[in-house]
């Protein structure tokens, strides 16, 4: 007889009723969701889905309890320091409201026109600002995208400030830059639909100039290109002239 598989660690938790649910910290309440409807929650997921009204301010609650053990792990005294007083609950706060919003909020509201005039040049849209964090050492990321989108017929046109409105979403997560370009990539394909799609992002990570290397030119640059851009070098081409002719 061959031994018991041993469980691994995402296995389906045992059952447990809504008043056992209620009893548990939120963030165990929410895992146990995950798991049980096989999602993945990586730093860069968006979970909003499994989260109930009221759930965000007791995360935020959560956090800050923990963001306090994090201080006194760190030999600071909170209570007669007057500027770190208050810290645990600001970082609490900026994590689930601010920085890291995007796993827990839905996707912004975005309408969809179809392509009545049947737009069919290329079009950019960019700089859009990017903030966002790295997963590695949880420090900033800023940056910059464009975005290359050739339509057809058949696309769907959303509106250009909803364009920044996704990027922001998707980036305010903790974030691996080739990761966060390929999502937001997944994410205009789905919607808009066009013949080409082609992303170019360029970020400072803070993570080098803070701390390891302290290199100071530290810029990393990355793209994603599909469809006709992939296929069609002249309108690859064009793109990348256009786009650096913006950045001047
Ligand atoms: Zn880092």
């Amino acid at each position: 007889m061959s031994a018991p598989k041993p469980t691994p660690l995402h296995a389906a938790p045992i059952f447990r009723s809504e008043d056992e649910l209620a009893r548990l910290p939120a963030s165990e309440r929410i895992r146990y969701r995950l798991v049980a409807a096989e999602c993945r929650w990586h730093a860069n997921d968006n979970i909003a889905e499994h989260i109930r009204d009221g759930e965000l301010d007791e995360l935020r609650a959560e956090v800050e309890s923990k963001m306090h053990e994090v201080l006194k792990a760190l030999v600071i005294d909170t209570e007669s320091d007057h500027n770190t007083n208050d810290t645990a609950r600001r970082v609490a706060k900026m994590f689930i409201n601010e920085v890291f919003r995007g796993r827990y909020v839905p996707m912004p509201d975005v309408t969809e026109f179809p392509n009545v005039e049947r737009l069919n040049e290329l079009m950019i849209v960019g700089p859009i600002k990017v903030r966002s964090a790295c997963s590695h050492h949880l420090c900033p990321i800023l940056g910059k995208v464009w975005i290359g989108l050739l339509p057809n017929e058949h696309s769907n046109l959303i509106g250009l400030s909803k364009y920044a409105r996704i990027t922001d979403w998707i980036m305010s997560r903790p974030q691996i830059q080739e990761e966060a370009v390929t999502m937001l990539a997944n994410e205009l394909q789905e919607r808009v639909k066009p013949d080409g799609l082609a992303i170019v992002m360029e970020a400072d990570h803070f993570c080098m100039h803070w701390r390891g290397v302290k290199d100071d030119s530290s810029a990393m640059t990355n793209s994603v290109m599909r469809g006709a851009f992939l296929k069609d070098a002249n309108l690859r081409r064009e793109f990348l002239s256009l786009l650096s002719k913006k950045n001047t």
